[in-house]
């Protein structure tokens, strides 16, 4: 018997919520927008200690990047 039921087995690093695994999305989709800079972000996300390969939710990633941009913005421009 097929299981039709989609299996949410992908973790959010942050707020620990379960979803599928074609949902993950991690800090390497900031390398295609703007500012701030890819290296800088990189950077900003390694201090706190997320790595590029670590999975969040949108909602997250999100918010990750509304704060490092807010933060590029005020400090680092
Ligand atoms: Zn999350």
């Amino acid at each position: 018997m097929e299981n039709k039921k989609k299996t949410k087995n992908a973790q959010c690093k942050r707020c620990l919520n379960k979803f599928q695994e074609k949902e993950i999305y991690t800090i390497q989709q900031f390398q295609y927008r703007k500012s701030p800079p890819y290296d800088w972000t990189k950077e900003f996300f390694s201090i706190m200690e997320i790595g590029e390969w670590d999975s969040f939710c949108e909602d997250c990633v999100n918010y990750y990047g509304k704060i490092s941009n807010n933060i590029w913005l005020k400090y680092c421009n």
